[in-house]
C-alpha cells in the first residue's frame, strides 16, 4: 500500500466500513508512515468537528 491508497482508505472509512483486509493493510501502513498517521488524526478531528456542527 502506498500513501495515496492509505489516505483514500482513511477517507473511505468515514463513509463505509472497511473490510478486514483493508483494515489490516491500512494499519500496517500507519505503523510505518508518520504522514498518514497525522492525516488520519486530522481526519478524525474534522469528523468530530462536523459532528459538533450537525448536532
Ligand atoms: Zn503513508
Amino acid at each position: 500500500m502506498n500513501c495515496k491508497q492509505a489516505t483514500k482508505l482513511i477517507s473511505d472509512s468515514k463513509e463505509r466500513k472497511l473490510n478486514l483486509q483493508e483494515k489490516v493493510s491500512l494499519k500496517t501502513h500507519l505503523i510505518i508512515c508518520p504522514y498518514c498517521r497525522s492525516f488520519q488524526k486530522n481526519c478524525n478531528k474534522m469528523t468530530q468537528l462536523m459532528k459538533q456542527f450537525t448536532e
